[in-house]
């Protein structure tokens, strides 16, 4: 593939924290459309690579390539506005806002510009903008999240606001979507309805990386996995290809 069909790259990423690296020499390439999985044990670096990534933290060293441009260090915003969204382990919708104001706030284009705009646009203005609230209905419709649009998200089944979580996420038109074990407490049936969800963000144009523990939906969902262990890449390659490296099944063996 030539580097045009690459989204995102990164190269020889090293975070450290005191004595601990959490992530040493990581280096990975995700081309456009794909879904890549990225596993690893509970401490292997997989959610700090998400927060370089996506701005949250600074690399002690190495480069994030985002279509093209060197982003690394750039803050979140930033990334947000060359097109990157997440979610995160921990759900981060605004508690006290209803579902379709969560969806408003995330739509509102104006918050991308800059991050004090953002405070420029109150919730009163969002609501009164009548196209703004017809692309929140139709996320709404979209995400099977209409009968939920009036109600407070911490008043909803978990797995509905997970749901309202990438809604919010893939609202704001990212080309790359960062998902952070979007499968955390869902039901089989939320985590089939899941897979469903992701490959149609997918199908519409975008590139997704996921970090995920439920290794059947990696395994069916992902094109490419990334493996992490210790802060380090021990494999790559397609499903078939990282479950039997032996590295990978070690690693797995002494989570
Ligand atoms: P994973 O997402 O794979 O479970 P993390 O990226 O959360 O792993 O953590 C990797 C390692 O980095 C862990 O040892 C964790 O304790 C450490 N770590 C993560 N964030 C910080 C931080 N802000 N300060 C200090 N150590 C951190």
């Amino acid at each position: 593939r030539s580097t045009q069909d690459q989204l995102l790259r990164v190269e020889g990423v090293t975070k450290q924290f005191r004595g601990l690296k959490a992530l040493d020499d990581v280096s990975l390439t995700v081309s456009t459309g794909e879904i890549r999985g990225i596993v690893g044990p509970n401490g292997s670096g997989k959610t700090t690579l998400f927060n370089v990534i996506s701005g949250l933290y600074k690399p002690t060293s190495g480069r994030v390539i985002f279509r093209g441009a060197d982003m690394t260090g750039r803050a979140p915003y930033r990334l947000a506005r060359a097109g990157m969204a997440r979610t995160f382990q921990n759900l981060r919708l605004f508690g006290d806002l209803t579902v379709e104001e969560n969806l408003l706030v995330a739509l509102d284009r104006w918050s991308t510009l800059s991050a004090w705009r953002y405070a420029l646009r109150p919730l009163s203005v969002l609501r009164r903008d009548r196209a703004l609230r017809r692309s929140a209905a139709e996320v709404l419709e979209r995400y099977g999240l209409t009968e939920f649009a009036s109600l407070a998200p911490k008043s909803l089944p978990y797995g509905i606001q997970r749901r309202v979580e990438i809604a919010r996420a893939v609202a704001a038109d990212p080309a790359l979507l960062l998902l952070d074990e979007p499968a955390a407490g869902l039901n089989g049936e939320e985590v089939r309805q899941l897979a469903e969800i992701v490959r149609s963000i997918r199908d519409s144009g975008r590139t997704v990386i996921i970090i995920e523990h439920n290794m059947g939906l990696v395994m069916s969902l992902c094109e490419q996995i990334t493996v992490l262990a210790g802060g380090r890449v021990i494999a790559s390659g397609t499903p078939a290809e990282v479950a039997v490296e032996p590295a990978v099944i070690e690693a797995y063996l002494g989570d």
